[in-house]
């Protein structure tokens, strides 16, 4: 049986990736280096590859593959690298948004009033007479776009399939590998049509086409196999069973791409089972075994991380995922000797608390319900606070300098005690509270200097969660993050912020905000455990963050907020299954708040997804104040808030962190006017659209003043 593989991470071990496309942000690099150092990053994914029989090529972009294909398709002119990262990360560059149910984000192209025709890169993504170019398929191209109304959809993915066509052409590649992961979503019957359209436009060019699936079952599979195309993949994995039920009654002569291997957690492949279904298989379909979704969700490689020795003896990351295809070909063909070794780890145990068990197994229904309901909170709160109309806040995070990253990485590697770090860390916050005083913010935050991650920061701090030490993945652009692992019962190790917290809120008479990562959220942003179900693994969290939030009022403070930017993108691609989700994701998140005092404000943060659709699920989380991301979807989510019954505060972002850009006065105004005619204005917070970490101080305070001469100017208005 033949291998293949696809979705290598473009990162490079040592994030060479990020270095290079920071170095040519930062004037450190010319364009001729940059393209030098990217193609030498391209060549050892090669390497990696050369393990497996077949692979795609053009996998490599310099942002995002979105918005690459966007320019192709001249939706957008770069006619420089300038122009091309200016659509990404300037002024007005596109929006961003999560891909399907993952954390990486992408950049949404909008088809708003545009001319399409074949364009130009500003660099060499896609070498001319490749063997198996790589492209993002019409159907999910058009699907994750804005811009596209429903009635204009049939057209437009035909017009990408037609200069998908006569690109391909063009380039006289050999055969393409074209990736299709919206076809795990619930598609229409007319989808299914526009769908069988396009591939019989790409059918036309007469280059043999390998269509991928991935992220889950595919709802109609049959008729997936009568598109006009040589080869299939499909995700064995993630798919529930689904996808292997259906393929036992399709007969069929095309190449199936079986997804047997994970490209979305960490946990080894059960080789010997894996073999028992690819054996069934194997006599159906011309089969190739190949991995179930791209590998660009884990890691490179896990040599060199630092996890304990009984979890590093269950986990692949990308590189080794390769190796389990190999191992894979090895089991069927009757030598296990490896194999067998490979899967010992399998047998360890997942960790397991019993005191955390019986706490869990122990919740009533009351037990996420707090009291009393929020009219009354909200009078006794006003009480309490006194804030002013319009109140000014930021998400949590400050910038993240150099020095700070520095002493961080010392402290790491134990070259500073711990009391020299803490008095750094308590400096750090000083300094902050000061700045913020100074500029006059009504909800003040602490900074979280002492946080690496959002998530990871959580993970150090509780039984249960290990952190990788060097194990990247990009969530966007040049931005990445160590997702950690959640191999055991998790509970706090004692108190995880309540030092840094209770620290700034004794050098202000201003409430600080009490910061904390969801459960949802640490379990989106980690790899977990899969012999527990997640509903648990959740409420195990949301106990040690109640836990956290009880030491947070006994220390005076008044604010807590618990983050969740990551409830949308977790939530499962079939709509179907949503109920369920939210059930327990809504549920884990009230059960951290359940018991704090009527006057403690809650407060939760969303960003970068599309929550219009899941408003009567945020709604039901029961939080005072929610603040969400609202400047590069423009203020859509403003009308979703219009068709509800809200009674919560809102702060809607005003200011894009993601773009190094200043905003205006005027700019910030504007998006605040838009929403006033659908928010009262007594239930409305001015704050920016994220954690302002990635941001440098040069940006922050202007940004800041300017936020706040809105607040001033709008408390003035009213
Ligand atoms: N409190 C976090 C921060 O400010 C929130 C980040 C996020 O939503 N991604 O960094
Ligand atoms: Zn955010």
């Amino acid at each position: 049986m033949k291998t293949y593989a696809y979705g290598f991470p473009r990162l490079g071990k040592n994030r060479e990736f990020k270095r290079l496309v920071e170095g040519f942000w930062d004037g450190k690099l010319s364009e001729k280096e940059l393209l030098k150092g990217i193609e030498e990053l391209d060549r050892k994914r090669e390497e990696a590859y050369s393990k497996v029989d077949g692979h795609p090529t053009g996998e490599m972009t310099l942002y995002d593959h979105m918005v690459d294909q966007a320019v192709l398709f001249g939706l957008y002119t770069a006619k420089s690298l300038q122009e091309y990262f200016e659509l990404c990360r300037g002024k007005n560059a596109l929006h961003m948004r999560k891909w399907f149910n993952t954390n990486y984000h992408y950049l949404v192209p909008d088809f708003t009033g545009k001319e399409l025709s074949l364009s130009d890169l500003p660099y060499p993504k896609w070498k001319r007479r490749s063997s198996n170019a790589y492209i993002i398929g019409p159907f999910t191209f058009v699907k994750l776009s804005r811009g596209v109304k429903e009635e204009e959809f049939k057209e437009r993915v035909k017009e990408v399939a037609a200069l998908t066509a006569r690109f391909v052409k063009e380039m006289e590649f050999k055969s393409l590998h074209v990736d299709e992961p919206a076809l795990a979503l619930e598609l229409s019957k007319e989808e299914w049509e526009v769908l069988k359209e396009a591939y019989e436009e790409l059918a036309g060019t007469g280059i043999p086409v390998n269509l991928f699936t991935y992220y889950g079952s595919i709802d109609n599979l049959k008729e997936l196999f009568e598109l006009p195309v040589k080869g299939i993949g499909i995700d064995l994995i993630h798919d529930g069973g689904e996808n292997l039920k259906q393929l036992r009654e399709i007969e069929s002569d095309k190449r199936l791409f079986a997804g047997v291997v994970d490209g979305r957690n960490v946990w080894r492949n059960d080789l010997f089972k894996t073999a028992e279904k690819l054996k069934e298989l194997k006599w159906k379909f011309n089969t190739v075994i190949t991995n179930a979704a791209p590998l660009f969700h884990l890691p490179v490689s896990f040599s060199g991380a630092t996890l304990p020795e009984e979890l590093l003896k269950k986990v692949a990351f990308a590189q080794e995922k390769l190796e389990e295809l190999n191992l894979l070909v090895e089991v069927l063909e009757g030598e296990t000797e490896r194999a067998e070794e490979w899967v010992e780890g399998l047998k360890i145990p997942f960790g397991r608390i019993e005191r955390v068990r019986e706490r869990v197994a122990a919740l009533k229904e009351e037990d996420f319900i707090r009291k009393p309901a929020y009219p009354e909170r909200e009078r006794v709160q006003k009480e309490a606070l006194k804030l002013p109309l319009f109140p000014t806040t930021t998400i949590g995070s400050f910038p993240q300098t150099e020095e700070v990253r520095r002493i961080r990485l010392l402290r790491k590697k134990g070259k500073l005690s711990q009391e020299d770090y803490d008095t750094f860390i308590r400096g750090e916050i000083a300094k902050a509270i000061q700045i913020q005083e100074e500029l006059g913010l009504d909800v003040l935050v602490h900074g979280e200097f002492e946080r690496s991650d959002m998530v990871e920061y959580f993970a150090e701090k509780m039984k249960g969660i290990a952190t990788t030490g060097n194990g990247w993945v990009i969530s966007y652009g040049t931005r990445c993050y160590r997702p950690p692992i959640i191999y055991g019962d998790v509970e706090r190790d004692g108190q995880m912020t309540v030092k840094e917290i209770g620290f700034a809120q004794s050098l202000t008479q201003k409430p600080v905000k009490g910061m904390l990562t969801g459960p949802t959220t640490i379990i989106a942003w980690s790899f977990v455990r899969e012999d527990l179900p997640l509903r648990e693994v959740a409420y195990q969290i949301a106990l040690a963050l109640k836990d956290e939030i009880a030491d947070y009022e006994k220390e005076g403070i008044k604010i807590v907020q618990i983050d969740e930017p990551a409830i949308r993108e977790k939530a499962p691609l079939k709509k179907r299954e949503w109920k369920e989700y939210f059930d327990w994701a809504v549920k884990a998140f009230r059960l951290c708040h359940s018991s704090v005092k009527p006057e403690t404000q809650i407060h939760t943060h969303m960003c970068y997804s599309e929550f219009s659709e899941i408003i009567e699920y945020i709604l039901l989380m029961d939080f005072d104040v929610i603040s969400i991301e609202a400047t590069r979807s423009k203020g859509d989510i403003v009308e979703a808030f219009e068709k509800v019954n809200f009674d919560r505060q809102i702060g809607l972002g005003v200011w894009d962190i993601h773009s190094p850009y200043v905003p205006s006065v005027e700019e910030m105004e504007e998006i605040v006017k838009r929403a006033l005619r659908v928010i009262p204005k007594e239930k409305f917070w001015v704050n920016p659209d994220c954690g302002l970490k990635t941001r440098r101080w040069e940006e922050v305070i202007p940004a800041l003043r300017n936020l706040i001469k809105l607040a001033l100017k709008l408390r003035e208005e009213k």
